[in-house]
C-alpha cells in the first residue's frame, strides 16, 4: 500500500493520510504536484510532500484523493523542502506554507497553462507558396516571407515589422495563414557594458567570484551610495553568463520602479517582477516565467522568496534590514531568512546588502556564518553628508520648524539646490483634543487617536482604517474650542506652500502617493535637479536617490528616540541613517540638520559622532548583555479576541498545560496584553518566551503548538505562534 502525505489548506498543523487518486501511475507522484482532495465536504487542491508505507488511520478511514492535477511537479524539489523546512521552523500548517509556494489560479485548482504568445504561422496551402509568391500585394508578400523564415511569428514581432492585423487577416481569408500559440523560447541575455569599478568594489567583486557559485551568505555592508547595486549587477551579470537565473528580493516595488529600470537598462533579457500589484493572471504570468526559465532575472518583494525557478544562481536581498521583509500575519515568515535558507538548499550564493544591517545579520558575518564586505567610501566623487543637531529648547517653530533650519532651506533653494524634509507621520495633526474640557478624539476600535486629516475633513485612524467626518463641537461638552495639537506632515507642507511659494513643494507619503505612477512621475520631477521642497514619511527613505539634494531636515528626531520595544534603537539609527544617506550625492555636499530637544541625549550623541557600523557594535553589545535577538531568541504566542479576558485565559491555560513539558532554560512571560492591545475592535494578549539556545526556541515552539491545538479556542478567538517576532 502506498499512502499519501499531503499539505491540505487548513489551520490544521500536520499532514494529512491519503491513498492515491485511482488509476494514477505510481512514478507520477512526485513530491510538489497538486492533487484534489475530498476534505468534509468540500474539494481543496493539496501538495504532496511524501509517501508512506503505512498510515496511522485505519484502512477503511483513509479517503483516496480525486485527481492528480499535474503530471509532473511545477515547483522545484529545492522549493518542497523549503517549504518543509519553513512549515517545521514557523510552526505553521504546511497546507497554507505551500499556498505560498504557488500563485492563486493554481491554488484554486485550476489547470497549469505555460506562458505563450499570440502570433501567426502559415497553413499548409502557405507553405506551399513559392518564394516571392503575392508579388502584387508587397506588405502581404513581407508578411509571407517573415512567416516562411520563422515559422511562427508574434504579433508584437509583426507589428514592429509594420504588419499590421489586417494584413494577417486578409491572408487567413486568402487560407495562408493561421493564427497560433507560440511558447517563449529561452532567449539568450546580454548584459551592457558594466560601470568600471572602484577599489573597494572591485575587492567585493573579487572576494564574491572567490568564494564560488556554491552555498555562501554574503553580507554587504556598504555605505548608501557606496555601489551596492552596481554590485549586484556585475555578479547577476556573471550569473546569467553561466545559464543561470537571479532572484532579486527588494522591499517595496511599486515605490522604486527606477530600481528595476536599473535593471533593464543594464541586461537585455527577460526580467519579471513579482509584487503585490499584480492581478492574479499577471502574477501567473510572472511566476510562469520565472519556473519555467524563459525570466532570466526575477525581481520580488517579500513573498517571491517561495517562487520556483528552473536554474536557480544567485540570490540578492537588497535592504536587507527592511521590516517589510517581514510578514506579520497569517503565515509569518522572514523573506530574509527563508532566503539564506533556499540558497543553502538551492547550493548558491546570496548577497544581503544594505547601509545599515540588520543586527542579526551583522552578528552573523561578525560570527564568521556571512562573508562580511564593506564599503566605506561613495562610489564616483560624491561626499557623505555632515550631520548637526539643532537644539529646538526655546526656540520659535513654525510648523514645527526652527529659524536654523528655515535659514538653511533657504540658503540651499537659493542656491539652486533641493531641501528634503522628514517628517514620519501623515496627515495633519496626530491630536484632536478640547481646550475647555480635554476631551480627545479616540477610535472607536483601537487604544489610538484619530489623526486630523484637514484637506479631506475627516479624523482618521492609522491603525485600522477607520475615518469619519470633523465634528465642530466636543461631544462631550459642547464647545467649539477644538485645538489640533502635534504635527503632520500635511500641516508642514500647508505652510510651507505659503512661505515658500517661490518653490514647487512636494508631500511625500501614502496620502499623496497612491499608485507607483505617481512616484514615478515626481522621481523623474525631481532628478531633473530644478530646486524644490521634498516633504516625506519614511516612504521617501526606500532606495530613492535624489541626487540634487543638499540639505536634510529631520523635523522630530525626537519621535524616534523613546521607544519601548527592545528595537528600537536599532530602528532609529537606521532609518536615520538612510534618510541622510539621500543627501550629498553626485558632487553636492550635504548637510542633515537633526531638530531635538535632547541634543545630550545618548543615542543622538552616537548618531552625530559615530557612523551607522559603530552605533550597531555598541548596540550588540547590549543585546549580548540582555541576551535579546540575535544573542537570545524570542517566541511569541498571541490572542486575538473580540472578548479581553477570553483571550487571556487562554494563554494563561496554553502556559499551564506547556510550563510542565518546557525544560530549563525557556522563560514564559506572560500573558501580558500587546503593545496596542486593541485593534480593529479586537483584543490582543501575549506570552513571549525567552531562550538562549536555538534548539530550546524550536522545542518550545513545537510543544505550545502541540498544547494549543488541543485547546479549544471558543468561537471568535484565535490564537498565532510568532517566530523571531519583529514587535515585542
Ligand atoms: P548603493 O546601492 O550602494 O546606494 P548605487 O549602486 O546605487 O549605490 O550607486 C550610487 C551611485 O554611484 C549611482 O548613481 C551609481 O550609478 C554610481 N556608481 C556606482 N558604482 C560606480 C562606479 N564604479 N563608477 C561610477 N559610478 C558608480
Ligand atoms: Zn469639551
Ligand atoms: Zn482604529
Amino acid at each position: 500500500m502506498s499512502v499519501l502525505k499531503l499539505a491540505v489548506p487548513t489551520p490544521l498543523h500536520t499532514l494529512f493520510d491519503y491513498l492515491p487518486p485511482a488509476g494514477s501511475a505510481e512514478e507520477a507522484l512526485q513530491p510538489g504536484v497538486r492533487v484534489q482532495v475530498p476534505f468534509g465536504r468540500r474539494k481543496l487542491t493539496a501538495y504532496l510532500v511524501s509517501h508512506s508505507a503505512t498510515s496511522d488511520l485505519e484502512p477503511a478511514a483513509l479517503k483516496a484523493a480525486d485527481t492528480l492535477l499535474d503530471p509532473q511537479p511545477l515547483i522545484s524539489p529545492g522549493i518542497v523542502a523549503l517549504c518543509n523546512w519553513a512549515s517545521e521552523y514557523y510552526q505553521h500548517p504546511p497546507g497554507e506554507v505551500f499556498q505560498a509556494a504557488f500563485p492563486r489560479l493554481l491554488r484554486d485548482g485550476k489547470a497549469h497553462r505555460c506562458n505563450t504568445v499570440a502570433g501567426w504561422e502559415l497553413t499548409t496551402r502557405g507553405k506551399g507558396l513559392p518564394e516571392g509568391a503575392l508579388a502584387r500585394s508587397p506588405k502581404q508578400a513581407q508578411a509571407l516571407a517573415m512567416l516562411q523564415r520563422e515559422d511562427q511569428v508574434s504579433g508584437a514581432q509583426l507589428r514592429r515589422a509594420g504588419l499590421g492585423s489586417a494584413i494577417l487577416k486578409a491572408l487567413e481569408t486568402k487560407g495562408l495563414a493561421q493564427r497560433c500559440e507560440i511558447q517563449p523560447g529561452i532567449a539568450s541575455p546580454v548584459a551592457r557594458e558594466p560601470l568600471r569599478p572602484g577599489p573597494e568594489q572591485r575587492a567585493v567583486l573579487s572576494a564574491i567570484a572567490a568564494a564560488g557559485d556554491g552555498f555562501n551568505c554574503h553580507l554587504l555592508e556598504g555605505v548608501t551610495g557606496s555601489g551596492k547595486t552596481e554590485i549586484y549587477l556585475q555578479c547577476i551579470a556573471e550569473c546569467l553568463a553561466s545559464g543561470r537565473q537571479a532572484l532579486v528580493l527588494i522591499p517595496e516595488i511599486g515605490l522604486t520602479p527606477q530600481t528595476v529600470a536599473r535593471f533593464s537598462q543594464r541586461f537585455n533579457a527577460e526580467i519579471t517582477t513579482l509584487h503585490s500589484g499584480l492581478g492574479d493572471a499577471e502574477r501567473y504570468r510572472a511566476w510562469e516565467a520565472a519556473r519555467s526559465g524563459s525570466a532570466h532575472i526575477v525581481i520580488g518583494t517579500r513573498s517571491a522568496v517561495f517562487t520556483s525557478l528552473a536554474r536557480p544562481g544567485l540570490i540578492v536581498v537588497d535592504e536587507e534590514h527592511d521590516q517589510s521583509f517581514k510578514q506579520q500575519d497569517g503565515f509569518r515568515y522572514s523573506a530574509r531568512d527563508v532566503a539564506v535558507k533556499r540558497a543553502q538548499i538551492e547550493n548558491c550564493p546570496i548577497i544581503l546588502g544594505s547601509a545599515t544591517p540588520s543586527l542579526e545579520s551583522l552578528h552573523n558575518a561578525l560570527q564568521g556564518r556571512y562573508i562580511h564586505h564593506r564599503m566605506q567610501q561613495r562610489a564616483g566623487n560624491s561626499q557623505m553628508p555632515a550631520l548637526e543637531a539643532v537644539d529646538i529648547r526655546k526656540a520659535p517653530l513654525q510648523a514645527g520648524l526652527s529659524p536654523t533650519l528655515l535659514e538653511a532651506m533657504q540658503h540651499c533653494l537659493e542656491s539652486g539646490q533641493q531641501v528634503l524634509l522628514f517628517l514620519n507621520r501623515r496627515g495633519y495633526a496626530p491630536t484632536l483634543q478640547c481646550h475647555d474640557c480635554g476631551w480627545i478624539a479616540e477610535c472607536d476600535h483601537c487604544d489610538a487617536r484619530l489623526t486630523l486629516h484637514r484637506r479631506q475633513r475627516q479624523l482618521r485612524c492609522h491603525h485600522c482604517g477607520v475615518s469619519q467626518p470633523l465634528r465642530q463641537r466636543c461631544p462631550s461638552c459642547h464647545s467649539e474650542q477644538l485645538l489640533a495639537t502635534g504635527l503632520g506632515t500635511e500641516q508642514t507642507e500647508e505652510w510651507l506652500r505659503r512661505h515658500f511659494s517661490r518653490w514647487p513643494m512636494y508631500r511625500v507619503d501614502s496620502d499623496s502617493m497612491r499608485g507607483r505612477e505617481s512616484m514615478q512621475a515626481l522621481v523623474e520631477q525631481i532628478h531633473g535637479g530644478d530646486p524644490c521642497i521634498l516633504l516625506g514619511t519614511q516612504m521617501l527613505t526606500k532606495g530613492h536617490h535624489f541626487p540634487a539634494v543638499a540639505l536634510v531636515g529631520i523635523i522630530d528626531m525626537d519621535s524616534m528616540l523613546f521607544s519601548t520595544d527592545f528595537r528600537g534603537e536599532e530602528r532609529a539609527a537606521q532609518l536615520l541613517t538612510q534618510v541622510a544617506g539621500r543627501a550629498g550625492r553626485d558632487e553636492v555636499p550635504g548637510r542633515v540638520l537633526l531638530q531635538t530637544h535632547h541634543p545630550d541625549n545618548p543615542t543622538i550623541t552616537a548618531m552625530l559622532t559615530q557612523d551607522y557600523h559603530h552605533q550597531a557594535m555598541a548596540m550588540l553589545a547590549r543585546r549580548r548583555e540582555a541576551t535579546m535577538p540575535p544573542l537570545g531568541y524570542l517566541l511569541i504566542a498571541r490572542s486575538d479576541c473580540t472578548d479581553a479576558a477570553a483571550g487571556e485565559q487562554f494563554l494563561n491555560r496554553l502556559r499551564e498545560m506547556a510550563q510542565p513539558h518546557l525544560p530549563a532554560g525557556v522563560n514564559v512571560i506572560g500573558p501580558l496584553p500587546a503593545p496596542m492591545q486593541r485593534r480593529a475592535g479586537r483584543f490582543r494578549s501575549q506570552l513571549l518566551v525567552h531562550t538562549c539556545d536555538r534548539r530550546l526556541s524550536q522545542l518550545a515552539a513545537r510543544r505550545l503548538v502541540q498544547e494549543a491545538q488541543k485547546l479549544r479556542a471558543g468561537g471568535n478567538l484565535s490564537w498565532s505562534l510568532d517566530v523571531d517576532p519583529q514587535d515585542v
